[in-house]
């Protein structure tokens, strides 16, 4: 271990251990087959509290170990107060989570700790098993986990009830709005129980207006841990600033790939075309490299995902909306394509390097189409980032693009140049700024996170 690791553990790792806390055998177990064993920072923070039944808004990113804080809370209560009569078949804790991949991330870790209790976990989200998912549902759970549309669609179905529920956890709850679903939660959260009678739990990366004051008005006087912004950027990320016109940056990525060898590398990009055609440019190049973005079919995305989890793909390019809250270990590097056009995107995308102790690196490459948002970046992350000057070897020349008959996947990088405003119209991928009303929660099926397929 070097030293900056360890001066990282020291960051994110708090000195008590499992054993230390009052937890149920089989959940050390579980606790113990993961290989865990000194909480995080998160975790010390929260589960003291936590585990007293209190309700609690924490900022924490991914990366932090939020997950296993809320699923330890929500499990230990399960194994020690019996199930209501009145609550046979549905779930006793609810998970909310704004994206499919994050559900299905949650129910995995919850398989995994709670490997030993018993209990039974499942996952609902749109897009994919619309009957599978309904009817393991209507088999009975303990822990349900689900992005909001697909949860109000089965619950207006009468396939569960929410009127017994004991732990409500709303994760990433700042996202959650931002992808438009605070009417979804707000219909949710006044199915269960009264706030006194039921223990709520929120995460979120940021702790805005709008996310406290769902903390004031659906809990009961919750605790509020705010883990140090400092952590948003972990020191054992090692980030570089590269200013490159826009039409240099694909031979300067090549260098930067070519220069770091192997490794597990995210690349992320702003829009959905970009990301299609930057797939497209590496693969013509020689690197193997799949695109993870809204609207690739939700099979493919999770396969995908595994891909690169296994380490059978090296490169992944992804939109942020695709990506938000994925745990994916051992990413080596972290690549800004394009910057992000929100700061707090900086801080999640290059949060996907250095996950829990590990190191990492972050390159950004500030061309002239998305410099604009540098700035603010700066601003966010309270320094700037180092600048480094690319040497002309590090520009590789590209394998030339073909000429084809679709002009438009046939336009070279320098084609956001000619017409910058293109790649920023249209496809754009990151939500926000398109955020849309919805009037009833029946009427949200159809979202860029969450698409039913057609087979629903
Ligand atoms: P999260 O912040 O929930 O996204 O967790 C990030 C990663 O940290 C996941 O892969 C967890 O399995 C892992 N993790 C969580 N808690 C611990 C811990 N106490 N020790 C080691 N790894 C952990």
């Amino acid at each position: 271990m070097t030293d900056s690791h360890e001066t990282h553990d020291h960051h994110l790792f708090s000195t008590t251990r499992f054993e230390d806390l009052d937890l149920h055998q089989d959940l050390l177990q579980g606790i113990r087959d993961l290989g865990f064993e000194k909480l995080t920072r998160v975790q010390d923070e929260v589960l003291p509290i936590s585990l007293e039944g209190r309700d609690v808004v924490a900022q924490a990113q991914t990366g932090s170990g939020k997950t296993a804080a809320y699923l330890l809370t929500a499990y230990q209560r399960l194994m020690t107060e019996l199930r209501s009569e009145a609550s046979e078949g549905n779930p006793r804790c609810l998970i909310i989570t704004p994206t499919r991949e994050l559900a299905v991330q949650v129910s995995r870790d919850a398989e995994g700790l709670g490997a030993h209790t018993g209990l039974r976990v499942h996952v609902v989200f749109g897009g994919l098993d619309y009957k599978k998912q309904r009817a393991v549902l209507s088999e009975g759970v303990d822990i349900l986990v689900g992005t909001p549309g697909r949860l109000i669609d089965y619950h207006q179905q009468g396939a569960y009830s929410l009127r017994h529920t004991e732990v409500v956890i709303i994760d990433e709850c700042d996202r959650l709005f931002d992808m438009g679903f605070a009417e979804d939660l707000r219909w949710l959260l006044h199915r269960l129980p009264h706030p006194r009678d039921r223990q709520t739990l929120m995460f979120t990366a940021t702790l805005s207006r709008r996310v406290t004051s769902i903390g004031w008005r659906e809990m009961d006087d919750p605790a509020e841990i705010v883990i140090d912004r400092e952590q948003l950027t972990p020191e054992t990320i090692h980030q570089e600033l590269y200013h490159v016109a826009a039409h240099e940056k694909f031979s300067l990525l090549l260098g930067l790939l070519k220069r770091e060898g192997e490794g597990r590398t995210m690349i992320f990009v702003n829009t959905r075309v970009a990301a299609r055609r930057l797939v497209e440019d590496l693969e013509r190049n020689g690197y193997r490299a799949r695109g993870l973005t809204g609207n690739v079919e939700q099979i493919r995305r999770l396969r995908v995902l595994d891909q690169f989890r296994d380490g059978d793909l090296p490169i992944l390019v992804a939109t942020d909306v695709a990506s938000r809250g994925l745990h994916i270990d051992g990413v080596s590097h972290v690549i800004n394509y394009d910057l992000p056009q929100d700061p707090e995107d900086y801080v999640h995308r290059i949060g996907r390097t250095a996950r829990v102790g590990a190191q990492g690196k972050a390159f950004s490459l500030a061309c002239d189409d998305y410099i604009y948002s540098l700035d603010a970046i700066q601003k966010y992350i309270g320094y700037d980032i180092p600048v480094v000057f690319a040497d002309d070897d590090l520009y590789l020349q590209p394998v030339p693009r073909m000429r084809s008959s679709r002009p438009s996947r046939d336009r070279g990088p320098s084609s956001s140049r000619r017409n910058p405003s293109s790649s920023r119209r249209g496809e754009r991928e990151d939500s926000r700024p398109r955020r849309r009303r919805r009037r009833r929660p029946s009427t949200q099926k159809k979202k860029d996170g969450e698409k039913k397929s057609s087979s629903d």
